[in-house]
């Protein structure tokens, strides 16, 4: 592809500028210092963009994770986190927000390498949206309340909301800042200490994260991170014995495996996992924003987002002009150098992940499903692949009910709204919806019956720190955000006092 040579360029001469990349191999953060891994082994970390190495980092394992588990434990039993006065712990997270945002051009640049999303999209959303996670949990160290409760008059009872001890946060590769501050920042505001292990897939802006929680004053063993494999580093952490809660975000074939490996010590698990949302175009909706949004809606990050709306369902009368304009905005998507301010779509993370989408590009068109867009293998250096609308899609084939994680959209019609709701609704995931529709009522009822932990109204993927997110049915459970992600990382001790 011809931008391709244009992104290798501009990425060689960029990759120069990080100190931090330089400074390889990238080593383990336990208990505040920077470690190799006992095995001595790293791996390469890799620009998917051009398919050169970044950099080595150290690949951690079960020696690892036990040494930072056992820091992790000192912290969290010395209370230096824990009993921090509040306010004093809400301040804190306010400064780690400001140095997120001072370094934020450093941030989204390692983010862009890494993982291949947008360097524009990297500043905007996920760097800007890890300093908002940090400035809204400053806001709850001082608001976790426990309870005085109603009692015998010879009794005094009333409840603490205490932290739940080490944590571990098993965070994917496609918003790797954001995913890890999603959990970090939380399990700080309530008092714990954790492990942070970020996808072997991006593990840069973890390690960076590391360094400013270190310069930001957290104290050492409060917050951890090491680098690895998910068998190995990841299924360390699922199983330690001396890890009181794991929270996972992952897919949900990974999710079922942290499960059974908690099952150990009875650990705390909550667990964000895929999705194969559907998007609701009825057929009085505003057309013009509906065909835009769901054009942003799948093939944001290349489609490599958990609420991707993935099965656009749309009336049968209005379905062929639908998919027409659905193929139209497609074009739109410029795909290339994701350094360049104008690209839209950079490439997928992984030669592994670029594979498996071209795989089930395949499969879609073995299916019977129409291409109207998009639809072939890229050639060249870099995992990029277009933007593919599926038209003809059938809600049973595979291409409507497995989770691609690539820019692929499935269009399928639909017959009325009932049919729409159960298509909709006819799928082992539950993590997001969307609808569209000027009825006021309709909307209301459509939000009721679709079976997800998200649903969109006349937009598609708004999203914001003060609400719950999580999913239903096989996309998990738990829900991060706002204060019910609180409940995740506290526990609940009732106190009786005779008076
Ligand atoms: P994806 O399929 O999107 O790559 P995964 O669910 O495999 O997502 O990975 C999400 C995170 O889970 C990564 O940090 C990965 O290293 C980790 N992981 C993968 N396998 C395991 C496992 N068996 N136990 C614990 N963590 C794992």
């Amino acid at each position: 592809m011809a931008t391709t040579q244009a992104a290798s360029e501009k990425i060689t001469s960029v990759t120069a500028i990080p100190a931090f990349i330089k400074d390889s191999p990238k080593k383990l953060l336990i208990g505040g210092k920077w470690v190799s891994a006992k095995s001595g082994k790293t791996f390469e970390s890799i620009n998917p963009a051009t398919e050169a190495v970044i950099c080595q980092v150290a690949e951690g394992d079960k020696a690892d994770v036990d040494e930072a588990v056992k820091a992790a434990r000192k912290a969290y039993e010395t209370g230096k986190w824990s009993a921090m006065g509040p306010h004093e712990r809400g301040r804190l997270l306010l400064k780690i927000a400001d140095l997120i945002e001072k370094y934020a051009d450093e941030l989204a640049l390692l983010e862009s390498l890494d993982n291949g999303k947008p360097v524009v999209q990297a500043k905007n959303i996920d760097v800007r949206g890890a300093a908002a996670q940090f400035r809204y949990f400053a806001g709850w160290p001082t608001k976790i309340y426990g309870e005085t409760n109603p009692s015998d008059p010879s009794i005094f009872s009333y409840t603490l909301r205490e932290p739940m001890g080490v944590c571990g946060l098993i965070v994917p590769w496609n918003f790797p800042l954001l995913m890890a501050v999603q959990k970090t920042a939380p399990a700080l505001a309530c008092g714990n200490t954790m492990i942070l292990k970020p996808a072997e897939q991006t593990p840069l802006t973890a390690l960076r994260f590391g360094e400013i929680l270190l310069e930001a004053g957290v104290p050492e063993g409060v917050v951890n991170v090491i680098t690895g494999f998910g068998p190995g580093a990841g299924s360390s952490i699922a199983e330690h014995p001396d890890i009181d809660k794991v929270s996972f975000t992952g897919s949900t074939e990974v999710g079922k495996l942290i499960l059974q490996a908690s099952a150990g010590n009875l650990k705390r698990v909550s667990l964000e996992l895929g999705g194969k949302s559907p998007n609701i175009v009825l057929p009085d909706a505003d057309m013009d924003a509906a065909v835009n949004t769901a054009v942003n809606g799948v093939f944001f990050n290349s489609g490599q987002v958990c609420v991707a709306g993935t099965r656009i369902f749309v009336q049968r009368d209005q379905y062929e002009g639908f998919v027409e304009r659905l193929t139209q905005a497609s074009r739109k998507m410029t795909i290339g150098d994701p350094l360049s301010p104008d690209t839209r779509l950079g490439p997928l993370v992984s030669k592994e992940q670029f594979d498996r989408v071209n795989n089930y590009l395949e499969i879609g068109k073995k299916e019977g499903a129409r291409v109207t867009i998009g639809g072939e293998k890229v050639s060249g250096k870099g995992y990029f692949v277009k933007p593919t609308v599926f038209a003809d899609v059938d809600n049973k084939m595979k291409i409507a009910r497995e989770e691609i994680f690539g820019p692929v959209a499935a269009a399928i019609p639909f017959k009325d709204e009932n049919d729409a709701i159960l298509q909709g609704n006819d799928t082992t995931y539950g993590l997001a919806a969307a609808v569209w529709t000027r009825d006021v009522s309709r909307a209301h009822r459509v939000a009721r019956a679709l079976k997800a932990g998200t649903v969109w109204v006349n937009n598609y993927g708004s999203s914001d720190v003060a609400m719950p997110f999580g999913g239903y049915k096989q996309s998990g459970f738990g829900r991060e955000g706002g204060r019910h992600v609180i409940d995740l990382f506290t526990q609940i001790k009732s106190v009786y006092v005779k008076l």
